[in-house]
Formats: structure tokens, sequence, C-alpha cells
């Protein structure tokens, strides 16, 4: 049987079945003649899929043949765990692989290429990442011919995702929509892109004496980068606050959030340190890739940036917090990738994207104005501090970052009882062309990146119910900080 007519007659198969009409759009696809020829588009769709673990998607234009294909490739009976949609991820874990040394590091690296594994997190002795339900069997196959052990973090990836990111309740939804409130963010649920800005809004509405929004610029999906601005004292320093660079870590808008809520809603309980310093604070940078988890696939981290023309096209998105030009692309694929298809693409090259674009045209007017930034990632459980694209590199007052993010720290244990590590960016794995590294260039003497909640075991997926203790945590830095900037020796 010719190919073209075992797949029209798949087709006809899938229409009765299913009742879903599947184009045939890919003029090649009429070219085959053989049965063979078939197979061989049907094993392209399945690697399609598999890239897609690798962070890619493809041009919205030919989803709907590989939808097709890799149906049919499923028909065939061989697995592929499709990554997106909330189903998606059902039965899939997340494991952690340590290693030893340089060989180990090497084992695994095979392994996750043999697998398309698509990883969390790394440090320099061990790598979080996910294993799809269908590649189990296979991946603790390979990890034992390679003398590697692992630990299961998540035992349904799925399940527990689902089960984080709870829906509001008809109640909730009431109470949130009353006309009391002229928002609905809540700090018990994950919000979307308009749920944060119009809390933005409110505040600015509500509290106009010294709280403004306005937009830094447009993401590449055209989406507004709200920022707000808090002046207590116009002649005292400021301090920047961000976070999202990288969509799927959740805590991290949500903890900026719950510092704006603590600066402008509770001002009345500051410190005297706080009260006295500005702020300017961005709870999403990383927009599109958002909301793009939201909707699309909750482990996003990039931007969504087409990737450039040819065959890496279907590989989607930079990752912003390597795109700054601070040291970009030092030591090669080492601290940023050059390969559009991984997660840490550093794009075509320094600030070659909106949103880094619009941080440092809006940053570099105010930089002798600034004294502090700290930009709000997760997860790990660390407070960090430059250089990241180097270890052994350090600035000056390495000694005083490293003396405030102590005191951070252990205030932190004393109000939640959690451990945070202090410790250079760089040891924890080298990263450049990141945002931290290049206030430090700037000479911003507070700059801090902070890795919030948890060590692993859920990783970017904490239960909403982790919000405010988190939020916590991360005001506790932000306190320290204002602390240090209004002592003079502290200074630079
Ligand atoms: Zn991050």
């Amino acid at each position: 049987m010719k190919g073209v007519e075992t797949i029209w007659l798949v087709k006809q198969k899938l229409a009765v079945q299913s009742g879903i009409q599947y184009k045939i759009l890919v003029t090649n696809v009429l070219a085959l003649n053989s049965h063979i020829g078939a197979m061989s588009v049907l094993l392209a769709a399945a690697s399609c899929c598999k890239a897609n673990l690798n962070g890619s998607r493809p041009h919205p234009g030919v989803r709907t043949v590989i939808a097709f294909f890799a149906l049919i490739f499923v028909v065939g009976s061989v697995s592929c765990t499709p990554p997106t949609g909330p189903d998606g991820f059902d039965g899939a874990q997340v494991w952690r692989v340590s290693f030893k040394d340089a060989a180990g590091q090497k084992a695994f690296d095979n392994v996750k290429k043999q697998l398309s594994a698509q990883v969390f997190r790394h440090t320099k002795s061990n790598v979080d990442f996910l294993v799809g339900a269908s590649n189990l069997n296979k991946a603790k196959e390979l990890l034992a011919s390679s003398k590697l052990d692992y630990k299961v973090l998540t035992d349904d990836f799925g399940k527990s995702m689902k089960a984080a990111d709870p829906k509001m309740t008809t109640l909730e939804e009431g109470k949130y929509q009353s006309k009391q409130r002229k928002y609905k963010l809540t700090f018990k649920h994950y919000h979307g892109v308009k749920d944060i800005h119009a809390y933005m809004d409110y505040l600015a509405e509500n509290y106009e004496a010294f709280v403004k929004v306005e937009s830094i610029g447009q993401t590449y999906e055209k989406r507004e980068m709200k920022l707000l601005t808090i002046t207590n004292d116009q002649n005292a320093p400021y301090f920047w606050i961000d976070a999202a660079f990288h969509a799927r870590e959740w805590l991290a808008p949500t903890t900026a959030l719950y510092i704006m809520r603590e600066l402008v809603e509770r001002k009345a309980n500051l410190s005297a340190a706080l009260k006295k310093l500005n702020y300017y604070i961005i709870p999403l940078i990383n927009l599109d890739g958002y909301e793009y988890t939201r909707t699309e696939n909750r482990i996003w981290r990039r931007n969504r940036r087409p990737g450039p023309k040819g065959i890496k096209e279907k590989c989607f998105g930079v990752d912003l917090n390597r795109n700054f030009d601070m040291q970009w692309a030092f030591g090669g694929d080492e601290g940023s990738s050059s390969d559009p298809c991984m997660e840490d693409y550093r794009g075509t090259k320094p600030d070659s994207e909106a949103e880094t674009q619009a941080i440092i045209k809006f940053l570099s007017s105010k930089i002798t104005k600034l004294k502090a930034m700290v930009s709000f990632h997760t997860y790990s459980q660390l407070i960090l501090y430059s250089y990241g694209y180097k270890t052994k590199e350090f600035p000056p007052n390495e000694k005083e970052l490293h003396r405030v993010g102590m005191v951070a720290k252990q205030s932190i244990m004393k109000l939640t009882g959690k451990n945070y590590t202090v410790q250079g960016s760089a040891d924890l794995y080298p990263a450049a062309g990141i945002s931290i590294d290049w206030a430090t260039k700037k000479g911003v003497p507070f700059v801090y990146c902070m890795e919030l909640r948890d060590d692993g075991k859920l990783g970017f997926i904490l239960p909403a119910s982790e919000i405010i203790p988190t939020g916590k945590e991360g005001f506790e830095l932000i306190k320290a900080v204002a602390d240090a900037i209004g002592k003079p020796q502290s200074r630079l």
C-alpha cells in the first residue's frame, strides 16, 4: 500500500472515531510513495514530540500536521509523552541525580541526551530533571548502566501540579468581584497577568500620593511591562525588586507582590529603614512566558521569541537572564548556551531581547540613585551575589554582601525555619550575561539573586498555600538590605 493512501486511511479513521477532521498540509507528504516513506515521517513526528521536552515548540502553521502525525505515532503503539496541557505531565517524575566527579557529570549528560530530558536545576554536584511517564523504565536502565544513583523528588508531577493551583471557588470569585474590591488578586491562588496588573493599578489609584505605575516597555508579544514606583523621599536611595525572568518560577512574582503589598498597604508597620527608601518593583519581566505557563506549558522558562530561521525555527525563546551585555557568552556554552533549543539560550547578541532592552533603558538613567537590587527566582533556597559568570570573581564589597545575606538567612530561619544558603553565584554554577552581574558592574552596591523555596521536592509547583510564607522569606532579605543601606560604613 502506498504511503499517501496509508495516511489517508488513518485520517478517515481518526475522523470517524473522534469526530475531528485532520488536514494533510505538507506537500512533501503527498510525494511519499512508499510505506517506508510514510513511517519515516511518523518517526520525524515522534522526535518533534521529544524535542518539545527540550523547550522547543513548533510554529502554529505546522502544529496541525505534527499533531496529526503524532497521533498516528501513538496509534502505532510507540509511546511519547506530550509535555503540554494540564494532563501532559501525569505520571511524570522529577529525579535528582548526584555525581562525584566530572566523569559522573559526563555520564549523566549522555543519559540526558538519550532521554531528551528537561533539566529543572543543576549544580556542580547534582541535576534535577523531568522524566516522562513513558520514559521511567528507560531512564532507570540508562542510569543503572552508567552507575549513577538517583532519587525521586516528585512522584507524580502532573498530579502535584494540579493540586498546587486550585481554582478559585464561586464564593471567592464573588468576593473578589464585589464592588468593594477593584482587583481579584489573592495571596491564596496564583494569578495571570491581568489580575496582577489590576492590583498594581489599584495601588496606584488608592495610594497616589506615593505610588505610581508605568510601562517601561513592551515584550516580544506586545504586553506592557508594568513597573510600580514607591516614592517615600525623592532624595533617598532607590531599591529595584524584580521577578519572573523565568516563566515557570511562579513563587517569584507572588513574592514581589507580597513585598509590594507590605511596602504600600502596610506601610505603617514598616521599620524606619524601609520607610526611608524608594522602590521600583516589577513582578513580571517575562510576561509572555508567564502567560504561556498558565495556558500551554507549565514548565516553560524563556521568553516567546520564535527561533532563528532554519532548522532551529521550532525552538522558541531566549533565556532573558543570559541576555545582558555583561560578559555575555563568557565561557562559551558553560555559562549560557549558543543553541536556540537549550533552556539557557543567550540570544543572537547581547541585549537582543525587548524585555532586556526595556530594563536596561529604564535603569541606565537611574543607576546612580540605585543602591540595591533583588531579583527573585526559584527554586533552591539560596541568597546569591555576583559574579555569576566566573568563579573567584567578586565585587569589592563581597564581605559586606555575604554579611547582609547571612543576616537575612538567620532571620528567615527564625521566622519560618527554612534554611537558605548564602554564596557567590558562580559557586552554584557559572551563568553569563545575567542581570545581577550587569547591575553589580554598574556600581549598584547591594545586588542579590534570591532563589526561593523549595529544595527540590516540588520545585516549580509548590502549592499556593506557600505564597505567603515564601513572600515573608523574600521580605526578610529586603529588610536586611534596607538596614545595610542605612549604615554609612556599608556603602561602597
Ligand atoms: Zn530563574
